[in-house]
């Protein structure tokens, strides 16, 4: 059996790199060598030892029916996993064992092992530029992209998550590329086949064709690496793959993975936090569910676009009952696009085939109750609308509630098939001719409790209880004793059994034949299901948004260019927590007014204020409606943030050396369209380093005329907004009561800069013993002293003295002495 092992072990190793193999043996899944002390630390099982005269292996094994548990541990762990499982009775000599799965986190297609949402599979290739492909096998998405840098690289990957990265060689083999990707990628990385030759190969045998939109050797690399390590998971199957979708990166609006962290766009920073896609899960589908992510992952940069998802969302917020009648609709949908890659793929069991039905059946009503719109809800209604020959085709051969599997029979309807029907007739008949057979007996032989049972050991049998024994006829062969009966059989019962197992047979393997032939039948529509499943995905989502801007008072804003102005705006998921007592505050943003300081106590609400303006800019732009009163808001090419002091501690890089990273990426990328929203920059070094490199980067933004929204405790940045036109102070409301030592905050934006930056009022709130505040505001004043005493120095060892007129020196003189 080891030796077996080991021969399968190569064969996984040279198809799966680094898989671990799970090994059936009886009722237990087994792993031997490395691979044990792996599962043994990953799952924190036993490891045993298997030894025997002359060798010793580690062993670990987990129960049979824990597979589906483990191997989902397994795959979250970032492990490849693969099975193998006993394919023969076992009996006396060594049993035959086959692998059956390979498991990666990016090609899973059990319903067990995903989410709801999407489950990319990356590749990256370079050539002229970097390359990136993306499949997602469960609906066979499948999008590419060619571009220039590699910080796009990172957004991208970011923006479309990918579970499991291909890294072509020239990538993989460069260390430091590979250090600063692993830093920033959860994903796990895998090696992939990116040979020019073999990828064409892989094209021309999913898609029929190498797409002439792959028009450099790096994207047809990449595409074809996903293609080859996806169909060797999938044993072959890769027919849900229909073409591949060329995006550009830049036809979206640049939102880096550090901006949507900051904004908790998809992930909460703390714990149980709330996310911008929690207060938008008004969708009623799977497949509107992640087509919601799809557009909060990629806002437009397209006026039109914009404006005719805001028609849309328009529309349905003003006609309720349509509102109301396409959404009461969708509940009722199934997941139709994981459907679809189902039946291409020719996996879809009948209970799916019969769901597919179903869902496809409320289609032309979505369509008529968008009958006579334009714009979007008219592309809809085109889309949705169509397959009921499909629909037709699957309630002529199925039954109304086919059972799970096709091997368990009864699935096709009577009177589809004249073959069937004549073989579970005839099947009928030799049960009924048994069901007489009690009844006549009794009478024959005069046995009143004569009966005919049915044991999986003997199949069907005569029962006569002691009693009677003497009167059982000759033509009853015995063959069971019990303790006050005995059981018989007679050759033409025998003969109807047999009968009955050959005809019940023969129907359940046509029954299958019959099943494969519809389903086989239903792949020829799958790019008309994908199509109708897209559509009902929007459909769902704007209608989503509808209901969403309808119960929470939210505004359509008006799209403009070069200035922002936004009334009462409210922070999208923290209004929701707030419940009423929210605090809405009035944005404006124009040239005049490009770069917005904000200072004001810590806890005063600067960081809700700037992300509330950041939030609302992207649901614009994903054709949202927005929570303010009122908004007009252009479209940004980018939002950027850079949003308080987080440790990236996986990534073992320091807090300060990841803030100023996203910094310079910042201030790179930064133009006179984008949004950027700066929080407590300069946090993580000393006071002084902290406050020149925060003004530097201020003095950077303003000038590149950015809308800046920078909020920030150093308070002498205020000073910058007299010779810095377009720069303008603003602050938080916030009222002492030096008596009582209490700090109330009113959540309110109001012009002007703060008065002071309120530290020790906050750490004395926040309960800190009373002599340590005092001692602290006693040093803080002989500090702000010191640094006065501090700058006088400076001044005086940089005065050049030989170009100093009398006059001007007694000028600074007196300067000195007013300062003092
Ligand atoms: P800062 O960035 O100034 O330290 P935050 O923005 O983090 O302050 O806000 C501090 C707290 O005040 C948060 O718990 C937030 O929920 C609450 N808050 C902020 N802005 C408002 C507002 N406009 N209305 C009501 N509560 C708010």
């Amino acid at each position: 059996m080891l030796t077996q092992y080991v021969q399968m072990r190569d064969e996984v190793e040279a198809q799966l790199p680094n898989a671990l193999l799970l090994f059936q043996c009886g009722d237990f899944y087994e792993t031997f060598g490395e691979d044990a002390e792996r599962l043994s630390r990953l799952l924190g099982i036993a490891l045993t030892h298997k030894s025997s005269r002359d060798f010793s292996t580690p062993m670990a094994g987990i129960p049979l029916r824990t597979l589906d548990n483990n191997v989902e541990r397994l795959l979250q762990a970032g492990v490849r996993v693969a099975v193998a499982d006993q394919i023969e009775e076992p009996g006396g000599a060594l049993v035959d064992r086959k692998v059956t799965q390979l498991l990666t986190p990016g090609t899973v297609t059990e319903e067990r092992h995903l989410t709801a949402d999407e489950n990319y599979l990356a590749a990256v290739a370079t050539g002229d530029g970097y390359a990136l492909a993306l499949l997602d096998i469960s609906t066979g998405e499948f999008r590419c992209a060619a571009f220039h840098t590699r910080s796009v690289l990172y957004d991208e990957l970011g923006r479309w998550r990918a579970r499991e990265v291909l890294l072509a060689p020239e990538l993989a083999g460069n260390a430091a590329l590979m250090a600063d990707f692993q830093a920033r990628f959860p994903a796990m990385l895998s090696p992939g086949n990116f040979e020019e030759a073999a990828a064409r190969f892989e094209l021309n045998t999913v898609l029929g064709e190498v797409p002439g939109t792959l028009n450099n050797a790096a994207l047809v690399r990449a595409c074809g690496a996903v293609l080859g390590y996806a169909r060797a998971t999938q044993q072959g199957r890769l027919e849900m793959v229909r073409r591949v979708l060329r995006f550009e990166p830049g036809a979206h609006m640049r939102l880096p993975d550090a901006a949507a962290r900051a904004l908790e766009i998809f992930a909460p920073q703390a714990p149980q936090g709330m996310t911008l896609m929690d207060v938008l899960s008004e969708t009623r589908t799977a497949g509107g569910r992640r087509r919601l992510r799809a557009w909060l992952r990629a806002p437009l940069l397209d006026e039109l676009s914009v404006r005719a998802r805001l028609d849309a969302v328009e529309t349905l917020t003003r006609a309720a009952d349509l509102r109301g009648a396409v959404r009461a609709l969708l509940y009722r949908a199934h997941d139709l696009e994981r459907l679809a890659a189902r039946v291409a793929t020719r996996r879809a069991t009948p209970r799916e085939v019969a769901s597919l039905a179903r869902t496809l059946d409320l289609l032309p009503d979505a369509a008529r109750l968008l009958d006579g719109h334009e714009g979007l809800l008219g592309g809809v209604r085109a889309r949705v609308n169509g397959l009921p020959e499909v629909v037709l085709q699957i309630r002529a051969a199925l039954v109304e509630d086919p059972p799970m599997r096709a091997g368990d029979g009864g699935l096709i309807r009577e009177g589809f098939h004249s073959e069937l029907d004549k073989l579970k007739a005839e099947a009928l008949a030799h049960r009924e001719w048994i069901a007489m057979l009690e009844l006549s007996e009794r009478e024959r032989t005069g046995i009143g409790s004569l009966k005919v049972g049915f044991n999986n050991v003997f199949g069907y049998f005569l029962e006569v209880t002691s009693a009677h024994l003497g009167k059982v006829p000759p033509d009853y062969r015995q063959i069971a004793t019990l303790k006050d009966r005995a059981r018989f059989t007679r050759p033409d019962l025998r003969d109807h059994e047999r009968e009955i197992a050959r005809l019940e047979g023969a129907a359940g393997r046509l029954e299958q034949e019959v099943f494969t032939d519809l389903r086989d039948g239903l792949a020829m529509h799958a790019d008309a299901l994908l199509e109708a499943a897209g559509a009902a995905a929007d459909l769902d989502v704007l209608s989503a948004l509808a209901e969403i801007a309808v119960e929470r008072g939210w505004t359509r804003p008006e799209t403009v260019s070069g200035f922002a102005n936004i009334v009462q705006a409210r922070h999208p998921v923290v209004e929701q927590s707030a419940r009423g007592r929210f605090v809405p505050n009035d944005a404006l943003l124009d040239d005049s007014r490009h770069t917005l300081l904000l200072t004001g106590p810590n806890m005063a609400g600067k960081s809700t204020y700037l992300r509330t303006v950041a939030l609302c800019a992207l649901l614009h732009q994903i054709g949202s409606f927005v929570p303010a009163d009122r908004a007009e808001l252009p479209v940004y090419d980018a939002i950027h943030t850079r949003i308080g002091a987080s440790d990236d501690l996986a990534g073992g890089r320091s807090t300060f050396m990841v803030e100023m990273s996203e910094l310079a990426a910042i201030l790179h990328a930064a133009t006179p369209r984008s949004l950027i929203i700066l929080d407590e920059v300069g946090r993580g070094t000393s006071t002084l380093d902290g406050l020149a490199i925060a003004q530097a980067a201020l003095e950077h933004l303003h000038s590149t005329r950015a809308h800046t929204l920078f909020a920030t405790h150093y308070f002498e940045l205020t000073r910058l907004e007299t010779d810095h036109p377009g720069l303008i102070n603003l602050h938080v409301a916030a009222e002492e009561d030096a008596d009582a030592g209490s700090l109330t905050f009113y959540h309110q934006v109001i012009p002007g800069a703060a008065r002071q930056s309120y530290g020790v009022e906050v750490a004395r709130l926040a309960g800190l013993p009373a002599p340590v505040t005092a001692r602290a505001a006693r040093l803080l004043t002989a500090l702000n002293t010191q640094g006065d005493d501090q700058k006088l120095t400076r001044e005086l060892a940089t005065l050049d003295l030989s170009r100093l007129t009398p006059m001007q020196a007694l000028e600074v003189l007196h300067g000195w002495q007013r300062a003092l």
